[in-house]
């Protein structure tokens, strides 16, 4: 996708701080993070959000879940850590590629969401 953020980060056009690359994925660094550990984990095809995918996917996703607590262990979350899919407007997805949030840190992170 020519004009998508996570795409030029991926075929290099954007700097991003990687923390990992393989052929199907790729971690960076949360450019506005949320907590000391705050990467994210996106595939490096084009899917816009979760509700995108189909069956062919599964393996993906299933790697991506698999990578995210290796990821986080190894980015210093050694006692949990949280991962988080926004998804479409509802979710409040800003970038439209996939992306699995990973947030940490030494303490506790806060309630999940308050909803008003
Ligand atoms: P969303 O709201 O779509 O789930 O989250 C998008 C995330 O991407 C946000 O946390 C935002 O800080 C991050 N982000 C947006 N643009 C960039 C960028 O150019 N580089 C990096 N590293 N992160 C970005
Ligand atoms: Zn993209």
């Amino acid at each position: 996708m020519e004009d998508c953020i996570f795409c030029k980060i991926v075929r290099g056009e954007i700097p991003a701080s990687k923390i990992h690359e393989d052929e199907d994925t790729l971690a960076f660094l949360d450019i506005h993070p949320v907590a000391p550990v705050h990467f994210l984990l996106i595939p490096k095809q084009h899917i816009e959000s979760l509700s995108e995918t189909d069956s062919t996917h599964q393996q993906l996703l299933g790697k991506m879940m698999w990578l995210a607590p290796r990821l986080a262990a190894a980015q210093g979350c050694q006692d949990g850590f949280r991962a988080i899919i926004n998804n479409g407007r509802i979710g409040g997805q800003e970038v439209p590629h996939l992306h699995i949030h990973i947030i940490g840190g030494k303490n506790r992170l806060p309630a999940m969401i308050r909803y008003d």
